[in-house]
Parts: structure tokens; sequence; C-alpha cells
């Protein structure tokens, strides 16, 4: 059976074939600059050059069009005909306080997102674009959702409840919702695997270290803490974004330097973070590279600040589960910088922590990097939402 996953962006979309035999990724791609001058897709098949093709795409069922006709194409392809793929599982970021588990889309499904939405005014609706396409093309093949916040239905009302006035909960839905739960649940489900332990018996933490980051408390195999909020702004440094901030800081901001809402979102999401802090970029390598090339003190108070953020809620997640049996870091930064893991984890020593500083220079590959006596283990772990997804998606068709 061959599943593809797609995940829709404003102007890109992302994809991957995987054949759920052997869970092989057959191909993945990227299509940029959807409806705009300069469309691109570029697929990658292992064992092939990349496959580049440039041609105008007006919009997502432009884009989907090209997906499906270079997967079938006979040169570049990698399926004979179209009917190959058995399902679609698409991401969807938010799925409300609706769904805690991947669903199958039927027109009621699709009306729930609708709704939804307004939670999600950044990511939803090109999620819901890019499906409508997809059904459009494919109407006789099944379909289903995967959502950000799913994994994060588990949390516990002392941990998603604002203490803001109660109805602003009840009636527009402002709670923690948190993010990257497809991610999450994977790599903890790995980590469990590789303690050969039941994930009921384990307490875990999870660092999605990347442009986008958030850490999750994982006890029992349910998420009951998670740094991201009601948006993807809250919680730890990023790569733009600010995390948390004195909320007080907005309305002075916007006073202070004349902003409008527009702006000052514009400023927590885009120009904040480790980008705000250094002045160099949002991306990691350079930031590193300035600090530890070029001496730059502001690129290094920026690492700094990321490295005690990560370290302070890893901590407060001990306190939430009462305890911690491994530790997990994933995504870019997570899986590729030897220097964040040591950084934090040296100073979790009073757990107990012990780094194995040999193995844990290694990048991008499943591997415990604490030492055997550790009290507690660290597990550096290669995320793979496409894989999360499309195993629900065959779970939910069969
Ligand atoms: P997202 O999916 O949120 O866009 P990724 O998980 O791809 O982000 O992570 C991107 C981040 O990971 C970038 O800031 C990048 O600099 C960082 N990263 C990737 N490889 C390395 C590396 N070898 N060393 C340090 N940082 C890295």
């Amino acid at each position: 059976m061959k599943i593809l996953v797609i995940n829709c962006g404003s102007s890109s979309l992302k994809y991957q074939l995987i054949d759920m035999e052997n869970e092989k990724n057959l191909a993945s791609g990227l299509v940029e600059r959807i409806g705009i001058e300069g469309s691109v897709l570029t697929q990658k098949v292992e064992g092939r050059e990349k496959y580049i093709v440039k041609t105008p795409m007006q919009d997502h069922k432009d884009a989907i069009k090209i997906v499906l006709n270079v997967l079938v194409d006979k040169e570049n392809g990698v399926i004979a005909d179209m009917s190959e793929i058995s399902a679609v599982g698409h991401r969807v970021v938010h799925g409300g306080e609706k769904y805690s588990k991947s669903v199958l889309i039927d027109d009621e499904v699709m009306a729930a997102l609708e709704e939804v939405a307004k939670l999600a005014p950044l990511h939803n609706p090109p999620n819901i674009i890019g499906i409508n396409a997809c059904r459009e093309l494919m109407p006789n093949t099944p379909m289903s959702v995967v959502f950000d916040t799913a994994f994060h239905q588990t949390l516990p009302e002392e941990a998603y409840l604002y203490a803001l006035p109660y109805e602003l909960y009840t009636n527009y839905g402002i709670r923690k919702y948190g993010f990257h739960g497809t991610s999450h649940k994977y790599v903890s489900g790995v980590a469990a695997e590789m303690m050969h332990k039941d994930i009921k018996d384990l307490k875990i933490i999870t660092c999605h270290l990347g442009n986008g980051a958030s850490i999750t408390a994982v006890d029992g195999g349910k998420s009951v803490d998670t740094s991201m909020g009601f948006t993807p702004l809250a919680g730890i440094v990023m790569g733009t974004r600010c995390g948390d901030i004195d909320p007080a800081i907005i309305p002075f901001v916007m006073k202070e330097m004349n902003l409008s809402i527009e702006e000052v979102n514009n400023l927590m999401n885009k120009k904040s973070g480790v980008l705000g802090v250094s002045g160099v970029s949002s991306d990691f390598r350079d930031i590193e590279d300035a600090a530890w090339k070029e001496g730059n003190k502001r690129a290094q108070l920026a690492l700094d600040i990321f490295n005690y953020r990560v370290r302070q809620t890893v901590g407060s997640y001990v306190a939430a589960m009462d305890g911690v049996d491994c530790i997990v870091f994933t995504a870019g930064l997570g899986e590729n910088s030897p220097e964040t893991r040591e950084a934090v984890c040296s100073k979790l020593s009073y757990l107990g922590i012990k780094l194995d500083l040999e193995k844990n220079k290694s990048r991008g590959k499943a591997l415990e990097i604490s030492t055997p006596e550790s009290k507690v283990k660290v597990f550096v772990v290669p995320t793979n939402e496409e894989l999360m997804i499309a195993r629900d998606t065959m779970n939910l068709i069969k």
C-alpha cells in the first residue's frame, strides 16, 4: 500500500510518497512559489539526481496536478499509475478541541475544519485549500487529516487553562493547544522502543528544536504539558519567534512605537527569537558561526538565552511529571547540534544526567547519547512526521 502525505503552506507544498509495506520513502518533494511567479517543484528520490520542474502554478490545485504528474512520470516518476496511491494523509495544524485523533475526511470534517480555522488563521486556511484541491483531483481516494494539536488534547485542565476570565475559554476557545504533536508522539514512541520499555511506564521529555521549537512532557505515552500555547508563538525562544514574554510588553510597544496589531504580531513572529537578539540570522548554523568563529557577542547571547530557556522548560516538566526517565532531542537543531545538547544537559547534572561526549558528536541518527550510568537517558531521534501521518492514514482506511 502506498500513501501520499501532503503538507500545504500558503505558497508552498511538501509531499512524500511512502510504501507502507516497508515504510520506505519512495519520493519526497517541495513545491514553492505557488500562485506567484517562478513556481517550482523539486523532487528527491533515493539514488537519483534531484528532479526540478519549473512551470507556472496558479494555485494549489495546479501544484497538486504537477505533483501527481511527476509521481507517474515515465522517466522521473516512482509509480506507473495514480491508482497505486491508496490514500492521502494531510497535515493540518489546528484541530481545536474537537479532534484528539486523526480522522478520515468527509464533508462534516471539512465543515469542522473551517470552523476551527479562525484559531489558526495563518496555517489552517492553506491546509484546507490543499485538501479541497486534492479531493477534486482524486475524488475516489480516501483521505485523512492528522492534526499538530491532537496529541496534546490529553493535557490536564490545570496545564491548558490560562488565568484569564474563564469566559475567554468558553466563548473564544482561548487555552493552550500545543503544536508539533505528531513529532512529539513519534519521537517519544521511538525512545520507548530504544529503552525496550512500555511507554506507559515512562516519563519522557521531548525537545523538538528546529526553526519552530517546542518541548513536551509525555507521561505514560500521553502529553501532559507542552511549551507552545494558544498559538505556536508561545514557549521557548525560536528562530524568529519570541516565545513567552511578559504580555504587558505588547500594549507598551504598541504605544511607544506606534505599532498596529499586524505590526506587533509581525515583530513577535518574524523579527524576534534568536534573529532578534543576535541581529545575525534566524538560522542556528549562521549564529553558531558568528559566535564561535567571529566572536560575535550578541550571537553568543542568543545561543545562551535559547539554551537557558530549553533547560528551564525541561526542569519545569520534571516538576510537572514528578520525575523523568529520558530526554529526547529532535528536529534540525536537536538532531544536528552537539553543542546545544551539551549546553542543555551539562546543567541538568542534578538529575543525574551524564552525556557520553563522544556519542554526542553524532548528527542526524537515532542514538542514545548518555552514559550507561546516567540516571536519566538521553536520546537523539530524527523526527518523521510524514511517516506518522502515513501510519495514521493507513490505520484509518484499514
Ligand atoms: P523547521 O522544520 O521548523 O523549519 P528544522 O527542524 O528544519 O526547522 O530546523 C531548522 C534549524 O535547524 C535551522 O535553524 C538550522 O540552522 C538548524 N540546523 C540544521 N542543521 C544544523 C547543524 N548541523 N548545526 C546546527 N544547527 C542546524
